[in-house]
């Protein structure tokens, strides 16, 4: 029996290496998606946040020289308040939301964080200081708390848990088997859209940067999910710079701006009252939206 035992052992092992590899390499290709040309200038300083101001100055941007994307795009987006960009498919959201990351880098204008060009300081500064809660969180085959504790590693317990309160985890975790010690993954438990844009949210709290980008999920989630990612968001997004890439409107009415993007450039901005008065198409937008619930 033990001469079975080993080697089945040791087939579980490597199963479960391949698997553990596997996900890294998923995490990989995301990350090999940015433009590989990206360097950081000689001797180029760390990003300083001081309050959070983000500008963008006449942004040109194309990912083929043959198609602009992003045409002189103006955005002021003032610290600790929480601006969504909407607009039709293909407009270019997820596309500012990159450059703000410096996945690509813009063909002209100037992306400032507090008077600061982007493409002046490390990258590695840029992103310590910029949080994302992707569209698609990646999970890795672990448990719930060590795919949250992934946000730092150097967390403390007491940092978790205060994350998984905030992010409304905590009535989905207790649920689970084995609460947060359960396993995530094909064998283990299958986590849902809204779930997991949860966890990313966790992630977020305990990465603690002052900017924050959330790119929503394309596909709709049932208004309870919903519901409560709005909630989680509230408690994610105070006292942050918050950007939404918004899909949905019903998740962005609370917002301090909303910018409503049209073929790379503004079309609308305002409070999502002052865009119904202008009857325009964030009014379109909403009305249509309306009608579809
Ligand atoms: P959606 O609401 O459908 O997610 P979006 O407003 O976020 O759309 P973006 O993803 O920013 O739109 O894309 C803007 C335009 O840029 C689209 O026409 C898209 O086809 C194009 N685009 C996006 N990524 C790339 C890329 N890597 N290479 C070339 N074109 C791209």
């Amino acid at each position: 029996m033990i001469q079975l035992f080993i080697p089945l052992n040791f087939l579980g092992f490597v199963y479960r290496e391949i698997r553990r590899s596997l996900t890294d390499i998923e995490n990989m290709l995301a990350l090999l998606k940015r433009d590989a040309k990206i360097v950081d200038l000689e001797n180029a300083p760390a990003l300083k946040v001081t309050k959070g101001d983000i500008d963008w100055k006449q942004v040109n941007f194309a990912y083929n020289s043959d198609r602009p994307i992003l045409q002189n795009l103006d955005l002021v987006i003032r610290a600790g308040t929480k601006v969504a960009i909407v607009g039709s498919s293909g407009a270019g959201k997820s596309t500012v939301a990159r450059l703000l990351y410096r996945f690509y880098d813009i063909n002209s204008g100037a992306i400032e964080i507090d008077g600061q060009n982007i493409q002046q300081v490390t990258q590695e500064s840029l992103r310590k200081a910029i949080a994302i809660v992707p569209q698609d969180t990646v999970l890795f085959n672990t448990s719930i708390r060590e795919n949250i504790a992934y946000g730092n590693p150097q967390a403390s317990d007491e940092d978790i848990n205060r994350a998984i309160r905030m992010a409304h985890l905590e009535n989905f975790i207790a649920s689970l088997p084995e609460g947060d010690k359960t396993l995530v993954g094909e064998r283990g438990l299958k986590v849902s859209g809204g779930e997991k844009q949860r966890i990313a949210i966790a992630r977020v709290l305990l990465k603690n940067s002052p900017i924050l980008i959330f790119d929503e999920a394309t596909s709709a989630l049932d208004s309870h999910s919903e519901a409560a990612i709005v909630d989680a968001m509230r408690e994610v997004a105070a006292g942050r710079t918050t950007l939404v890439i918004a899909h949905r409107l019903s998740t962005v009415v609370d917002a301090d701006k909303i910018i409503v993007l049209d073929n790379g450039t503004v079309a609308e901005q305002g409070t999502h009252l002052e865009l119904l008065g202008q009857q325009g198409r964030y009014a379109q937008m909403w009305a249509m939206q309306l009608q579809e619930e």
